[in-house]
């Protein structure tokens, strides 16, 4: 069991995440653009952030920079939540200093396994 951050717009994709990650045990909490999202990271620590790029306002990637800036929040583990899962994008993303990424659209068979591996790639669970 992980808590388990969703920053993402679609109400679709952050419904169908939302019922895959619970029906695997986890925590969900989710949030709709970055400002909101950061608030939310800073404030429960998730055990990681699934983070769309395409955001209203401060997009993704924006806002992994500033969840990484601010020591509260730098070492929760991130990942990428995107459709733009070229392997450029792929680089692109792991270089801005995310720890993975998971592609939409998003797998009901596959998820809960690449968000498991993900976890225990990211040392999800070691911190205190
Ligand atoms: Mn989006």
């Amino acid at each position: 069991m992980a808590r388990i951050l969703v920053v993402e717009d679609h109400p679709a994709n952050l419904k169908l995440a939302r019922i895959i990650l619970e029906n695997a045990g986890h925590v969900v909490v989710a949030s709709d653009d970055a400002v909101d999202g950061l608030r939310v990271a800073a404030q429960i620590r998730p055990d990681l952030v699934l983070m769309d790029i395409q955001l209203p306002g401060m997009d993704g990637l924006e806002a992994l920079a500033r969840l990484r800036a601010d020591p509260a929040t730098a070492a929760i583990p991130a990942v990428a939540f995107t459709a733009f899962a070229m392997k450029d994008d792929r680089e692109r993303f792991l270089a801005a200093g995310f720890n993975g990424y998971l592609e939409k659209p998003i797998s009901v068979r596959e998820f809960p396994a690449q968000v498991a591996a993900l976890l225990a790639s990211a040392g999800a669970g070691a911190r205190t």
